[in-house]
């Protein structure tokens, strides 16, 4: 326990995972918690202060299960090991941390979800500056550590969206605007701007860092040196194979800031943030994980740079071109996660699978270099240095590494014998030992003249001779007795203890010269790790563009034609994700953008097709810039800056804003924020408000976009007022999407046609939802009331009250009317039944025409 406690007291934030045995054990506070988050049963071991101490424990062996399960609700675990040998030790085996498992600095295969990263970051407020964050973030799994400056909550909010760290590390006095994750505090020290530029300096060996461009940038500084420490701290390791450091440049990448990331649904559905049905999941074709994760982060950051998105295009026409897609399929399959494999050579702690899925790995590069060879593709494999020593790292490894290697390398097993001569000769007495047994025993036989003597072996007494107690022969001089069974006797002889002891003493070495050779393998290959990441970066990228070309295969897409004129030109566009749904046939609209018509008012009844129409512009811009193809029959786009996006009311109820609140922070956002280079979509400004602020303040927005910002604006709404913006033909245009009515029903024809609608359909649509008869039939009174009382006052106004052509509002008054001139008493009964059936059939017949 002191042992225990003396250990625990370095790592109070963290669960203690205290190696004992086959078991790691957790006590007293540490096991009450584990025991009700893992729902294991709670024990106790001896006596503190008292009381029973509270234990709870998970067998080594499975741990990987109960991490992944802490890790995922967010806990730190301290993963302690027994480091002395428990035969020699006097006194509690010698135990250490050597590993503490925390969300953002994770690398086991099986604590890891392969479709999303796993990346630390640290956010640290720059004292003398209001809202200027430096920022730092590493992903252990790629070696990718990057810094920037965010200037502002909503830059640092867009930032956090985009690359979505699984850990948050900030100073624990500054307040920061993230809650997802919720932030990790440390110790303002630890961003101390003179101790980071030291320890920096320290790191990456240099006397200055200006080759970083961290000149004068304290809070960015600080922001690094703190996750790399964490880091360090967390695997226990210098972590030298990170060897550079890279500024991300916003000003590279088309901006989509935290909440059009979520409005645009690219990795995640809006209603409940699952991935399904998201733009990443749709368009997935990869055939590696790695490929799989780049694929999300092309989404979330295309490129403004359109040389760049022109080389990526070309890969895919080429592909298509040579029909190569399946071919490359089958290379890059087996390639699995290199990635993380190269992560966890640089660590230190490859499982054997791993070196062989490494070696299937570089192969498969060396097919892709021939591959790309032949079809004159232009990819980057060049770049990569040392290829000879490739072919010698892959030879390496296939003849140090057995065929069907174990998972661990626990218990052995994973060496060739061919690849070392002591080891060969170790098997090779181990196999001999059998047959020297068998020749022994054969001897003993012959020299007793027992038949059913028989040498036998169990972990207890280890190897022994048996003979049946009924057999009559002398006892030799040489046996021991050891065993008396109830047939038979066992004894053990001097020759015996002999072969038991070269048996034993040669798994002891077999298992030790393994660990050795092993290291040492090791070793030789992390010098290889830069080309190998180097190669894991080319076949990813590689699969994303595969992935694409397949797509416009199966699914018709067109190459993007990029311009430097402000435009977004798109014919017959079509929406990635619902056009893939089987049950839904799809409506291809298009829209044409340019300085001439920057705005468009977009109007249409409710559930006409608006929001998917201004979310396919912005989806096909995004798959634009990010080099895929697009679903469209042709697209010509000119620089785009930022995306913005207004749609659908959400509150914030933790942030403590209201539905209107957040709507006009949002609204706020973009107004302070866009370009005329940035494209907008606002979907019904203006509604959570009373109907006159909503609208004052729409046209006052709109006005603002289209005067004084000049960006791309898509705006729809139901406030009619708004289709007057097009008077000024030059930068505001209608659209519509076309409905029609028949036989009472609306009909959705989904269809963008030039001009102004004024009918929302609202009251069909709520039938249609299923509202109660006599719901919307009042309702339908009500509008014809609110119309003919707006017209008295002398203003044919809001948008709100067009409806479609007057329907006919039944007539329950007269129902009501005739029941109260009934005189029931002086009635038959028979009258009375009567009246009653027209009744009824009076009424029903209103709710019919409904
Ligand atoms: P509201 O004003 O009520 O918000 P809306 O006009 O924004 O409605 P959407 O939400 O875009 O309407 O679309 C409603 C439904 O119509 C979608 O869920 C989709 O199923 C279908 N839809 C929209 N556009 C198309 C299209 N182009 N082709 C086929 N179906 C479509």
């Amino acid at each position: 326990m002191q042992q225990y406690l003396e250990i625990k007291a370095q790592h109070n934030n963290a669960l203690l995972f205290y190696r004992m045995g086959d078991f790691y054990e957790l006590f007293l506070e540490d096991a009450q918690r584990a025991a009700e988050l893992l729902n294991i049963t709670l024990t106790a071991r001896g006596v503190r202060k008292g009381k029973p101490i509270p234990m709870c424990g998970v067998p080594f062996h499975s741990v990987d299960r109960y991490l992944r399960i802490l890790v995922d609700k967010g806990e730190t675990v301290a993963i302690c090991e027994q480091i002395g040998d428990p035969s020699t030790s006097r006194g509690p085996v010698e135990r250490q941390v050597t590993r503490i498992v925390t969300p953002g600095t994770l690398t086991e295969e099986s604590l890891l979800d392969e479709h999303q990263n796993s990346c630390l970051m640290a956010i640290n407020l720059n004292s003398e500056t209001v809202s200027r964050f430096g920022v730092a973030w590493l992903n252990l799994s790629t070696g990718e550590f990057k810094v920037t400056e965010a200037v502002g909550n909503t830059a640092l909010q867009s930032l956090v969206a985009r690359v979505a760290p699984t850990e948050v590390l900030v100073p624990s006095r500054q307040i920061t605007p993230i809650n997802n994750p919720e932030p990790t505090e440390l110790d303002d020290l630890q961003f101390e701007p003179s101790v980071a530029e030291r320890d920096l300096k320290q790191h990456f060996q240099v006397h200055d860092l200006s080759g970083f461009g961290l000149d004068d940038q304290a809070s960015v500084l600080g922001a690094a040196a703190a996750v790399l420490k964490y880091a360090k701290d967390a695997c226990r390791q210098s972590l030298e194979f990170l060897t550079n450091l890279h500024w991300d440049r916003s000003s590279d990448k088309l901006q989509i800031d935290a909440q059009s990331l979520r409005d645009l649904e690219l990795t995640h559905r809006l209603r409940d943030n699952s991935t399904e049905d998201s733009l990443a999941v749709n368009l997935d074709k990869t055939v590696t994980p790695m490929g799989s994760r780049l694929l999300r982060e092309w989404l979330c950051a295309p490129l403004r740079d359109v040389d760049v998105v022109e080389q990526r295009l070309d890969v895919v026409q080429s592909m298509l071109d040579r029909q190569s897609m399946n071919e490359f399929a089958d290379i890059l399959k087996p390639v699995g996660d290199m990635h993380r494999i190269v992560s966890r050579l640089a660590l230190g702690n490859p499982s054997p699978r791993d070196l062989k899925r490494l070696a299937v790995g570089l192969e498969s590069f060396l097919k892709v270099i021939g591959l790309v060879q032949d079809l004159a593709l232009p990819i980057e494999t060049e770049n990569i240095s040392s290829i000879d020593s490739l072919v010698s790292t892959r030879e390496l490894i296939d003849s140090a590494i057995v065929e069907s290697p174990p998972a661990t390398i626990r218990d052995g097993g994973m060496i060739q014998s061919e690849y070392n001569a002591e080891l060969a000769d170790i098997r090779q007495y181990r196999h001999n030992a059998s047959s020297i047994l068998r020749t022994y025993e054969a001897e003993l036989r012959l020299n007793t003249g027992v038949e059913n003597l028989r040498v036998g072996y169990n972990r207890v007494h280890g190897y022994y001779v048996e003979v049946n107690k009924s057999t009559d022969f002398e006892v030799p001089i040489e046996f021991v007795r050891r065993q008396t069974l109830k047939n038979a006797e066992r004894y053990i002889t001097p020759r015996l203890g002999e072969i038991e002891e070269e048996v034993l003493t040669s798994d002891d070495r077999e298992r030790k010269l393994e660990r050795r050779l092993w290291d040492e393998l090791i070793t030789r290959l992390q010098q290889h790790v830069e080309p190998m990441r180097q190669i894991a970066d080319a076949l990813s990228r590689l699969d994303v563009l595969r992935a694409f070309a397949e797509l416009s295969q199966q699914r018709q897409y067109v190459r993007p034609a990029f311009t430097s004129e402000s435009t977004i030109q798109i014919k017959m566009g079509r929406h990635p994700v619902l056009e893939s749904d089987p049950s839904q046939s799809f409506v291809p609209n298009s829209i044409d953008l340019n300085p001439m018509r920057r705005m468009l008012i977009v109007t249409g009844p409710n559930m006409g097709g608006k929001s998917t129409y201004m979310r396919q512009v912005a989806l096909l811009v995004v798959m634009a810039y990010s080099g895929s193809f697009i679903p469209a029959d042709s697209v010509r786009i000119g620089p785009v800056d930022r995306i913005f996006t207004r749609i659908g009311a959400s509150d914030d109820l933790s942030g403590g804003r209201s539905t209107f609140m957040v709507e006009m922070s949002e609204t706020a956002n973009i107004l302070n924020n866009a370009t005329s280079d940035s494209l907008i979509l606002l979907d019904e400004i203006g509604r959570g408000t009373s109907t006159y602020d909503g609208l004052a303040l729409a046209i006052s927005i709109a006005e603002d976009l289209l005067d004084r910002v000049g960006s791309f604006t898509l705006f729809a709404t139901h406030y009619f007022e708004l289709t007057s913006l097009a008077d000024n033909p030059n930068m505001a245009a209608n659209v519509h999407m076309e409905a029609v009515q028949h036989q009472g029903q609306v009909a959705f024809l989904h269809t963008v046609k030039e001009g102004a609608t004024s009918q929302s359909y609202g009251v069909d649509v709520a039938k249609l939802a299923g509202v109660l008869p006599h719901v919307i039939h009042k309702a339908r009174r009500l509008i014809s009331e609110l119309e003919s009382s707006a017209l008295r006052a002398g203003h044919d106004t809001l948008g709100l009250f067009n409806t479609p052509s007057n329907p006919a509002i039944p007539d329950y008054e007269k129902i009501i009317a005739e029941l109260t001139s009934l005189d029931v008493d002086s009635m038959t009964p028979r009258e009375s039944l009567e009246k009653l059936y027209a009744l009824v059939e009076s009424a029903k017949q209103s709710v019919s025409d409904e």
